[in-house]
């Protein structure tokens, strides 16, 4: 099984004791879940939220990409065909339309795409069983993928030379 996980301390909404809470994605059965599963150490207060589908919540993602960083999905060889990786990723994401698929397929050629490992991986699994070659690795820390500072400097064009 392809999961991720993190533990948050927090503060307890009965007694003010801390708590501590498991947030996780997880890969199961073919679908992407999320998970929060929460307890506090002072009363017997506990707390379990769970879903499941292609969309986890922003505040579990951030509480998994700040510890673990980002993975980035690319493109490891030459792909015949933009077909299968349509299907792929209208496959893993539910209710992806035709158009935000083949935005997805783009910057997946162009740069890769960039989120959790597990929705990446989940992606690669779906790719790859459909023939297209793709790599999953850290999104962060290499200098090839760090988004450049300063773009192309604007050029003035050159006054005119003619003399009066
Ligand atoms: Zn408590």
């Amino acid at each position: 099984m392809i999961t991720q996980g993190v533990q948050i301390t927090g503060r307890c909404s009965g007694c003010g004791g801390p708590t501590i809470c498991d947030v996780g994605q997880f890969f199961h059965r073919g679908r992407l879940r999320w998970g929060s599963e929460g307890r506090c150490e002072n009363c017997s207060d506990g707390w379990c939220e769970e879903d499941i589908g292609p969309v986890t919540p922003e505040h579990i993602r951030q509480a998994l990409l700040q510890p673990h960083g980002p993975s980035r999905l690319r493109l490891s060889g030459e792909v015949p065909s933009p077909v299968p990786v349509l299907k792929a990723l209208r496959d893993a994401g539910d209710g992806l339309s035709l158009g935000e698929a083949r935005a997805r397929a783009s910057e997946l050629a162009a740069g890769g795409l960039v989120g959790t490992l597990v929705e990446m991986e989940v992606l690669a699994v779906r790719l790859r069983a459909r023939a297209v070659p793709v790599t999953v690795e850290p999104a962060g820390g290499s200098a090839v993928a760090a988004p450049t500072p300063h773009g192309p400097t604007a050029q003035a064009p050159d006054p005119p030379s003619y003399a009066p």
